[in-house]
């Protein structure tokens, strides 16, 4: 019997902290749908607001002009 009630605890604390990691993915994810990470910086901005470069076909968003500019230089170093 004393097994049991150890065994309820240890399911209630795991419980507890799961969901608390669980809240904290919820929170880093960006809150609309339609955001896009910097590469170069790795904030999020939404649609409206990014600056959109094309590389190889692939559209890629940036927060400012300069980060795009850095972004086309890593990619000339390569
Ligand atoms: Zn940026």
């Amino acid at each position: 019997m004393k097994f049991l009630i150890w065994a309820l605890l240890a399911y209630l604390v795991y419980r507890m902290f799961a969901g608390k990691s669980a809240e904290k993915i919820v929170k880093k994810e960006p809150a609309a749908a339609e955001t896009f990470q910097d590469p170069v910086c790795g904030v999020y901005i939404a649609e409206a607001d990014a600056v959109v470069g094309r590389l190889e076909g692939k559209r890629y968003h940036f927060c400012s002009m300069e980060c795009l500019r850095k972004f086309e230089e890593m990619q000339q170093r390569q």
